[in-house]
This record gives structure tokens, sequence and C-alpha cells, in this order.
């Protein structure tokens, strides 16, 4: 197969959908891959790179799309890509169409066939292609809320794991899936002293079994919630209640009940944000304050660290790649039902009832 890889063109996305080793791999299995020219040096990868293993680099991303039967990228394609993109052309990437019409539409009249990497579920139900971005932001979101605790930043002036003889700053994480766990861990290994919150007993019981001794876990209620704020310096909220948007689980007279400086980071801020007085941010002004309490609330997190993120997100990707690749969508897509869930558009219609739904139509 011809496998394209554009450059991401989106504001400040800095990531590429395959690295030379995925590359490489492609074209050991007799596939042909073509790389814009400078897709991967925001990741840490030059043309060179691509061209030892095989790869052939074009110009522009036009060359790219005319050449390519599949197209694998990291973020869906903006408005300069739509007239781009061909019919029967197999795009595989994030599109998250639900809240795109204008992008739903370009992609129904492209005839394209549009796998979104976040509706691929693996045979336990889970979503493996979302998996290593929540890793990230959830790691992330420790590093990014104890740069923001200190006092050059706008912080208390606080280091989380403090030092022998004084005590380490609270942490306080909404939410123990992917994102809030990976936040804990982080913070843990910082010497913080970490307190987890989630409403299914089940998933606090399996916390508690491997989180290390400075992690407790506590049911969430506003009542627990509340009785913490006075004690916290940092509050990350992780939560996600699939489909819909993040409930407020600190309104704003809460926030008077923190300490001024305490670091607040809205991790899920992509799905509305469970502060009450969230709203997204970008890397280059991450940062606001309400009442004295510093928010962060970044929406694509992971775009900070390209070079993890885009390794991260092609471990995840490259296999369903080569198997796209091998043996087409239709047959790849048959032999795996969870690949299948991926299937948003095909050919002009929407094949995911979700995606219709959310803009009233029929499919
Ligand atoms: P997940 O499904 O793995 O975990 C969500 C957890 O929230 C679950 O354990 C659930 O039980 C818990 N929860 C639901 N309601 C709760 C409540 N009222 N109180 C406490 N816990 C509650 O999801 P995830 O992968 O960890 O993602 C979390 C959020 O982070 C999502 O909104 C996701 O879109 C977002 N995210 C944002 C970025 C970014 O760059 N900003 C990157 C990745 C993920």
């Amino acid at each position: 197969m011809i496998v394209g890889i554009p450059k991401e063109i989106k504001n400040n996305e800095n990531r590429v959908s395959l690295t030379p080793a995925g590359a490489h791999e492609l074209v050991q299995r007799g596939h042909t891959v073509y790389i814009q020219h400078t897709a991967g040096i925001n990741s840490g990868f030059s043309d060179e790179e691509y061209e030892k293993v095989g790869a052939r680099i074009l110009p522009t991303i036009k060359d790219v799309y005319a050449i390519a039967e599949m197209i694998i990228k990291v973020k869906e394609p903006i408005e300069c890509e739509y007239n781009l993109v061909r019919k029967d052309q197999l795009v595989f990437t994030y599109f998250h169409f639900a809240c795109d019409k204008e992008l739903t539409e370009a992609m129904m009249r492209s005839g394209s066939v549009c796998l979104a990497y976040e509706t691929v579920t693996d045979k336990q139900g889970g979503l493996p292609l979302l998996i290593p971005m929540s890793e990230v932001a959830g790691r992330m979101s420790t590093q990014e809320g104890a740069r923001f605790l200190e006092k050059p930043q706008g912080g208390r002036g606080i280091l989380l794991g403090g030092v022998p003889g004084v005590k380490p700053a609270k942490v306080l994480v909404l939410g123990g899936g992917i994102v809030g766990t990976n936040a804990a861990l982080m913070a843990a290994g910082l010497g913080a002293d970490v307190t987890i919150c989630d409403i299914s007993l089940p998933r606090l019981r399996q916390l508690s079994e491997f989180m290390p001794k400075n992690v407790k876990t506590l049911f969430s209620s506003s009542h627990n919630i509340e009785k913490e704020l006075p004690t916290t310096d940092l509050i990350i909220g992780a939560v996600l209640i699939p489909g819909a948007k993040a409930p407020h689980l600190i309104t704003r007279p809460m926030l008077k009940l923190m300490k001024k400086g305490t670091v607040l980071v809205d991790v899920a801020i992509d799905q509305g944000g469970c502060f009450e007085t969230s709203h997204p941010t970008t890397h280059a002004e991450p940062i606001y304050e309400v009442d004295g309490i510093i928010h962060y609330c970044v929406a694509n997190i992971p775009g900070a660290v390209p070079c993890t993120s885009t390794l991260a997100l092609t471990n995840a990707t490259l296999p369903y790649a080569i198997r796209l690749a091998d043996l087409g969508w239709k047959k790849a897509c048959e032999n795996d039902p969870g690949l299948k869930n991926g299937l948003n558009i095909v050919n002009g219609k929407i094949v995911f009832p979700a995606v219709a739904e959310a803009f009233g139509w029929k499919i």
C-alpha cells in the first residue's frame, strides 16, 4: 500500500503520526511510505532518518495527499486540508467528529474512509488509542502543577516533596482513571501527600492495592472534597463521564475555602472542565487566576512534550497501521471488530451512530 504522512499543521501541534521505526516496519513489509518534508522535525526526527529506513520525502502536503492510499495523521484535517482528501482514500487519525460539524460534512463530501483513533476499542472495551495521551497528560499535570506552585510562577512557593523536617505538599486528584492514576503516581514519586477520589468503589479498591503508601483513596462526594480543600496545595481534575460534560466538582464559592496560591490543573477541560471557574488555555498562556487560585486548563497537554507523545501515540497506532496497510481497511476491520469501531465515515456516509446523533441526523 502507498502510505502518506503529512506534516501536522494545526496550531502548536508538533507530533508526527509515524516514527522512522514505524516507517521501517512498513517498508520492510513491502509498503511505500511517503513523508512530507520536515514532518518529523518537531518530534526529533529528521528527513534523513526516514530516508535511511527506505521512506521517501515529498516537498509539499499536496504531494502526500495526491499519492497516498492511506493517510496517517495525528490531528483531524483542518480547513485548508479538506479539499486534499480524496475519494476512497483511507484517513487514520484523531477526528472527534461529534464536536465539529464542518469537518464531518467536509469528510462526507470527500468520499474518503475515515477511521478515527478515538473510537477504536480493544477486547476489554477500552480505548487503546486514547490511553497513551491520557498517560502523558496525567504525568504532565503533576509536573505543571509543581511548576506553578513555585513562587516566581505565581504559586505559594511550595516544594511537592518537602524535605526532611518539612512536610510535603498535599495533592488532591479527582478521578482515578488513566489520567488520575498517572498524576497520583508522579506526585507520590516526588514525595507528596496524595489523596485520590473516585465515585467507583471497585476502582478505589484497585488503586489502594497498587498505589504507594503516600497515596490515600477517598470516595468522591462534595462533602469529602470540601473537607480537603483548606489543606490542599495542588488539585488535579481528571474525571470523565463518557459522552457527557464533566461535572463541576469544585464550584466558585468553594475557591474561598482554599489557601491563596493553590493550583488547580483541570485536565478534563476538553470535556468542559470539572471546576466551575475553568476555561480552556494554551501552552503559550497556560494559567489565569480567580479569587487568588491559579487555574491551569490547557486543552492539549501532550502537545508540550511532542517527542514523548509521538512515541507513546505511535507505539499504540502502529500495529493497527500495519494491519490496515497489509490487508486493506475492509479485511482488517472484518478481522477485528474493535478496529471496525473506528470507522466513522465510509465513502460519504456516517457509519458511527453517535456522530450522526450529535447533529440530529439519521443513519
Ligand atoms: P478515565 O475514564 O480513565 O477516568 C475517569 C475517572 O473519573 C473514572 O475512574 C471515573 O470513575 C471517575 N469519575 C467520574 N465521575 C467522577 C466524580 N464525580 N468524582 C470522581 N471521579 C469521577 O478517563 P481518563 O482517560 O483518565 O481521562 C480523564 C479526562 O482527561 C477526560 O476528560 C479526558 O478527555 C481528559 N484528557 C485531557 C487531556 C488534555 O490534554 N487536557 C489529555 C488526555 C485526556
